[in-house]
């Protein structure tokens, strides 16, 4: 005997009304996608029920894959077996020693087929009792099992679950719109852009680049972070900005302590542009509200003045260490923390302006002409798409 489904739970996507089919249709295309490197498992929905059918496959890496799925609650291993006292007995005898950690179990049954003969609660004792004469070393626990067995007999079959993996919830990514994620290669903004698709957002990506102050290596870090978070997703298209001369003639023609708040401001112009472009409706960054000089209110303020695209901010209350936490965990930190400088850390005024003021920033910025500056920019962008997962540069170089 082994176990030959995954029983997928979804919690939010359930509350979602009349977009409900939406949203399972999309959450089984997504699982879809994923497991499409093994050939013989398939993803079947019914009566409100998401399985994964192995076929015979391990279930080892299968699980490890639907644990990385957003829009999943929780997952757990399954046997279906007929509507037969004898078969449900074995199996879940079978799940209870496929367990190494459990001390103490529980047998639930959930009689759903009022055809079937025995009721719910006699099950249980049967189920139970089986266990215990043919096992030595378990308890039966009812209020806090280690392992509650539930048994679920339905018209079609009985399924047998094991213990319950949690996953990432979350919705199910390509359910909400599309979002420009401004990637800078720092700690910060991969994580946004993570916890901007688990919310069901589609991404893109947007990196200034200002060679030759900035490296190829630097780009090659922000296309490699992208790359970390189509794990999540699907395929990501990377919009690369030529900054050089934007940036130059910030610097020559405006009032230092102002560079940095003008610069962001032709950032945030910059990708309105490209929000158009490709019709996409939101823009996400890495800000966390105090962290710096940029990300003050008064800053925000007068950066965000210059476009009326909504702006999703994942990060805004969140204390560095927990941002540093999710980086490890989604396996960008490493590639966050490689040194190559980006463009805002090359052009840093020595003060910037901590609370810039509107009239002034409006002033400067009249008095030079950005607009052909800021064309040029959308009009040199590189754009590389990068398909669903694969490895890193840095994970091919490890390979050598
Ligand atoms: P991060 O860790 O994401 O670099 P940060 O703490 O360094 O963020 P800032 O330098 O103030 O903060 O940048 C704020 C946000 O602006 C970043 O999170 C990112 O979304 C965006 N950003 C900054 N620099 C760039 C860049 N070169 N290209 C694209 N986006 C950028
Ligand atoms: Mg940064």
């Amino acid at each position: 005997m082994q176990f030959d489904h995954i029983l997928i739970r979804y919690g939010e996507i359930a509350l979602k009304g009349k977009n409900r089919k939406k949203f399972f249709l999309k959450l089984q295309e997504n699982v879809q996608q994923k497991l499409q490197t093994f050939p013989d498992v398939k993803v079947k929905r019914t009566q409100g029920r998401m399985f994964v059918l192995l076929n015979g496959q391990d279930p080892e890496p299968i699980m490890n894959t639907c644990k990385n799925i957003f829009g999943i609650q929780s997952i757990s291993l399954a046997i279906k077996v007929q509507n037969d006292v004898e078969e449900i007995k074995d199996a879940t005898l079978f799940a209870l020693k496929n367990d190494n950690h459990a001390k103490t179990f529980k047998v639930s049954v959930k009689r759903i087929d009022k055809n079937f003969p025995v009721r719910s609660q006699d099950m249980n004792q049967l189920l139970g009792g089986h266990l215990l004469t043919n096992t030595t070393d378990y308890k039966v626990n009812v209020h806090q099992p280690d392992l509650e067995i539930k048994v679920e007999i339905r018209t079609e079959a009985t399924y047998i679950t094991s213990s319950v993996v949690p996953g990432l919830g979350g919705l199910p990514v390509g359910t909400a719109d599309k979002s420009l994620v401004l990637l800078s290669g720092g700690i910060d903004s991969p994580v946004a852009g993570y916890l901007a698709m688990k919310r069901g957002v589609q991404l893109e990506a947007i990196h200034f680049h200002s060679p030759p102050f900035t490296s190829e290596r630097a780009k090659q870090k922000v296309l490699d972070l992208a790359q970390k978070l189509t794990y999540y997703g699907s395929k990501i298209k990377v919009h690369v900005v030529p900054f050089t001369k934007l940036q130059q003639h910030i610097f020559r023609e405006m009032p230092e302590e102002y560079a940095m708040t003008i610069m962001r401001r032709m950032m945030l112009r910059i990708s309105e542009g490209v929000c158009k472009n490709e019709s996409i409706l939101s823009m996400t960054t890495g800000e966390s509200l105090g962290q710096v000089a940029s990300q003050t209110m008064e800053s925000m303020n007068v950066i965000n003045e210059v476009t009326n695209y909504p702006i999703l901010r994942p990060l805004i209350a969140m204390d560095k260490e927990d941002i540093i936490k999710i980086s490890k965990d989604i396996n960008t930190y490493d590639i966050s923390i490689r040194p190559y400088e980006d463009c805002c850390t090359i052009f840093v005024p020595k003060s910037p302006k901590t609370k810039p003021k509107k009239d002034k920033v409006n002033y400067f910025e009249s008095r030079a002409d950005f607009s052909e500056l800021i064309e040029e920019a959308i009009q040199g962008i590189e754009v590389v798409e990068l398909s669903a997962y694969r490895k890193t540069s840095e994970e091919f170089d490890d390979l050598f």
